[in-house]
């Protein structure tokens, strides 16, 4: 430790004597239902944020990502950067977190905007995913301001639009403009539910793509006239049963995933459409006798580190070509829908080592070092912003995100609190 022996200790008291304050602003932020989609108070979110961050001397700039899928007058996209420079030259520290939150749901027995605290848990959705992760990166950072006031560098508190939905009106539209060049922002800290001891390095990489087959209509009583797509279809979902699911699950990654069922590549069909469509609502009459001419599928294939894009889709490719040469009139198509490559900070990457200490001294145990099997905001800070030196650090159970009832526990974001405020102290006050 380079520190003086008692900065941690005034840093944690700081943070206590805050708790309450953490609370009331946590449960702010969840009053304000700002569901996605369609895009909800954005817009009064961002004035809370700039205001509240204003009394301790952040400057923040409210922007518009104009033009970004969803954006419109009635439902415009804003995100909030807030810089606070210290009285030195150094490195800048940025807490992103999303401000936008998913639909309630059902079976609710809270308030879902009520943000009620009870037996030391704050109820509301985005409560954990992940105002209580704002909230907390905030007091982290004020409490921090407070005893060391003439830090190096800067602190940057991000509240970005659409995680939720791909982060296009979000952190992609402002790493394209600059926001997360590495010349710019040296350490990136998103404080989404990962819990107070764990270390989320990265996330799997992700293809989505539409498969077609294609095949002939003719009258249902007489179907050796026609061809069936979904005939055609079924001997693809065959050899994604017998040949691809053995072969996925060969495929192990180093990277940490968890749970433990996604160390793997895994693919999901995530639906399925064959002939006749589904009839409109209030029709109940018989549907008719066809042959499917159509049969369409959406996979979702998520990939590892180790593996290259490129590949997976020819993977993907050879197994169609191989049923079109064991199957007479087989065609189909594939369509490319979205795609996310891998990322993944090295586990020496100064940010990692940094809150890994911080974790150690406020919890008293070594961090756990996790990947997610799904992405979120990294992949565009690290693709587009080309920053690795990015984690995914907050408070929280990661199980309760998008679920009724979903709650954070006080004291576990006074405890990251602590580790994310040591942390800021590590960086720019050493
Ligand atoms: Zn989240």
């Amino acid at each position: 430790m380079s520190q003086p022996p008692d900065l941690d200790a005034r840093l944690a008291a700081e943070i206590d004597a805050r708790r309450d304050d953490l609370i009331a602003l946590t449960q702010d932020l969840v009053r304000l239902p700002t569901l996605n989609p369609p895009g909800h108070q954005y817009r009064e979110i961002c004035d809370y944020l700039e205001a509240r961050l204003a009394a301790t001397g952040f400057t923040a700039e409210l922007i518009r990502a104009h033009g970004s899928p969803g954006d419109s007058d009635r439902y415009p996209r804003w995100n909030i950067v807030a810089r606070r420079d210290g009285s030195a030259p150094g490195d800048c520290v940025h807490f992103n977190s999303h401000i936008d939150v998913v639909e309630v749901g059902q079976g609710w027995s809270k308030e879902p905007f009520g943000a009620v605290l009870e037996g030391g848990r704050i109820y509301g959705r985005g409560t954990c995913d992940m105002k209580g992760g704002l909230a907390t990166s905030i007091v982290a950072a004020e409490a921090f301001i407070a005893v060391c006031p003439d830090y190096r560098g800067a602190i940057e508190i991000s509240g970005t639009a659409d995680e939720e939905t791909g982060g296009y009106g979000g952190v992609a539209y402002l790493a394209e403009r600059g926001y997360f060049a590495p010349d710019k922002v040296q350490h990136v800290i998103i404080p989404e539910p990962l819990n107070k001891d764990r270390i989320c390095l990265g996330h799997r990489g992700v293809w989505w793509a539409e498969i077609e087959t294609r095949g002939r209509i003719a009258h249902g009583s007489m179907p050796f006239l026609g061809d069936s797509a979904i005939r055609h279809m079924s001997a693809v979902l065959h050899e994604i049963e017998t040949y691809l699911y053995p072969l996925l699950a060969e495929k192990r990654t180093a990277m940490p995933v968890v749970p433990e069922g996604a160390r793997q590549s895994t693919l999901n069909i995530n639906s399925i459409h064959g002939g006749e469509a589904e009839p409109e609502p209030g029709f109940d009459g018989f549907p008719a006798p066809c042959v499917a001419d159509r049969c369409r599928i959406i996979i979702d294939r998520r990939f590892l580190i180790e593996e290259d894009l490129a590949e997976v889709k020819a993977e993907m490719s050879r197994m169609l070509e191989r049923i079109r040469a064991e199957r007479p009139s087989f065609t189909y198509e594939i369509r490319d829908l979205h795609e996310v490559i891998p990322s993944m900070a090295d586990r020496d990457a100064p940010v990692v080592r940094t809150v890994a200490q911080a974790i150690e001294k406020v919890l008293a145990r070594q961090p756990d070092y996790i990947c997610s099997p799904g992405t979120y905001d990294q992949k565009h800070i690290d693709r587009i912003g080309k920053l690795k030196n990015c984690i995914a650090y907050g408070p929280g159970i990661l199980d309760l995100a998008h679920q009724p009832d979903e709650w954070i526990g006080v004291q576990d974001m006074v405890d990251s609190a602590k580790v994310m405020a040591l942390t800021l102290a590590e960086l720019l006050a050493r």
